[in-house]
């Protein structure tokens, strides 16, 4: 027993919390043991501030070859040609893409934030909208499609220096070869910020962004199953258009760009800890068994999306390409925070989520999010999906029965134990 009773008991709480419920957030995962064992290991102990054989500090030899097989493997997942596992998060990612590419007052586009899309891509509540003059493209109303007509029309007005397209709350997958070509025809680089799909891009199930965006960024712990964290990646180099002259008086490449953007640009010590977990992370997609996890995502997600078809719910776009969909919960007369609510003393967990044109405010809203990569990973199959939109449909119709609730509660607990988690742990 740790010494610590006061916060391991806490651990411990959390890890039965997590082992009895439901996870349905889009963004959560279940990482491996042997993930969680190298975030808990001497790697934290280290200071490695710069990259691999240039460090300013000693010591530093098994942590280059650390980091290094981090990037090796993490550039063999992608078919990527220079990667940089340093952002300590998402955010920091594209932190960074922001620094190495623009100016402060430079003009950017991307998916508005009430349509999918997330805050670091242009919202004014962050620096991408305090810091640079951020124009948003959104979705069709019928349809709930990205709308690539008023991103293009956006575009060849604003003349944005950068488009940075993914999201946070989109079901279906992108046309980055229509993006990149109205980029090329304005002067703009193009982002993909594929923090949500990225495993199942990872496995060719979703298209590939990296021969059409200039630039890729994603979080580590989505649908990657790897610790919390961040990447950035890059299939071709290419010229910086900024031009930022080394001290020998070349132009520097992107990727010598980004790299100094991350450090010494916004970050400090990388955390080697989680870089060693991504290594991990990364071996492991590397693996037999992950292109079918991915399938089996995407085989989940659609049986859900049907059975809430079948139930009279109403899907953002009418179903799902990905990992997760976006229920308008308005012809059911209950918002997305009340939802939330109940569904949580369920023990059911997921998120109030505006969807496109949403009446409510961002703290009430009129829709869900639900994904499926963590009780995927959990061994959860499409049978299982169809129960748990039955219980899901329960709680909602009998929102104000404590009982209902409870009794759905119960069930929970009874299906979750079916499928172990961290058996290895106490
Ligand atoms: C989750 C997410 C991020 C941010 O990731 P953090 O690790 O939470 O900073 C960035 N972009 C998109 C599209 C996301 O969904």
């Amino acid at each position: 027993m740790p010494k610590d009773t006061t916060l391991f008991s806490l651990l411990d709480r959390e890890l039965v919390r997590q082992r009895t419920g439901i996870e349905l957030i889009a963004s959560e995962n279940f990482t491996s043991l042997a993930v969680m064992q190298a975030m808990g290991s001497v790697a934290t102990n280290k200071y490695a501030e710069g990259y691999p054989g240039k460090r300013y500090y000693g010591g530093c030899e098994i942590i280059d070859e650390i980091e290094t097989l981090a990037i090796e493997r993490l550039k063999k997942v992608f078919g990527a040609s220079w990667a940089n596992v340093q952002p300590h998060s998402g955010a920091q990612a594209n932190t960074a893409v922001f620094l190495a590419c623009l100016k402060p007052g430079d003009p950017i586009l991307g998916l508005d934030l009430s349509m999918g899309g997330h805050l670091t891509h242009g919202s004014p509540a962050n620096y991408s909208g305090k810091h640079y003059r951020a124009f948003f493209y959104g979705v069709h109303k019928e349809t709930g499609l990205i709308n690539y007509e008023q991103l293009e029309e956006t575009a060849r007005r604003e003349k944005p220096k950068l488009i940075i397209c993914g999201a946070s709350a989109y079901s279906r997958d992108w046309d980055y070869k229509r993006i990149r070509a109205v980029a090329d025809e304005v002067g703009a680089l193009v982002l993909a910020d594929i923090a949500h799909p990225a495993g199942l891009i990872a496995t060719g199930v979703l298209n590939d962004p990296l021969d059409h965006c200039h630039i890729v960024t994603s979080t580590t712990h989505k649908t990657l199953r790897g610790p919390r964290g961040g990447l950035i990646m890059l299939r071709h180099d290419f010229d910086n258009p900024l031009g930022a002259k080394d001290p020998k008086g070349n132009i520097r490449s992107m990727s010598a760009a980004l790299d100094l953007a991350v450090f010494p640009g916004m970050q400090g010590g990388p955390l080697e800890h989680v870089i060693a977990a991504k290594a991990v992370a990364f071996g492991e997609i590397l693996e037999d068994g992950f292109k079918q996890y991915t399938q089996q995502v995407v085989a989940n997600a659609q049986a859900m999306a049907s059975a809430f078809v079948s139930r009279d719910y109403h899907l953002i776009s009418g179903g799902t390409d990905n990992h997760l969909m976006l229920i308008d919960l308005r012809n059911k007369n209950i918002t997305g925070k009340k939802a939330q609510e109940v569904l949580d003393q369920a023990h059911i967990t997921l998120n109030k989520n505006a969807v496109p044109f949403d009446d409510k405010s961002p703290f009430v809203t009129s829709g869900i999010r639900i994904g499926v990569p963590a009780i995927t990973t959990r061994g959860l199959r499409e049978t299982d999906m169809e129960n748990i939109v039955a219980m899901i449909d329960e709680v909602l119709t009998h929102a104000d029965q404590p009982e209902v609730v409870a009794a759905v509660r119960e069930h929970v607990q009874t299906m979750m134990q079916q499928f172990p988690l961290y058996p290895e742990l106490s």
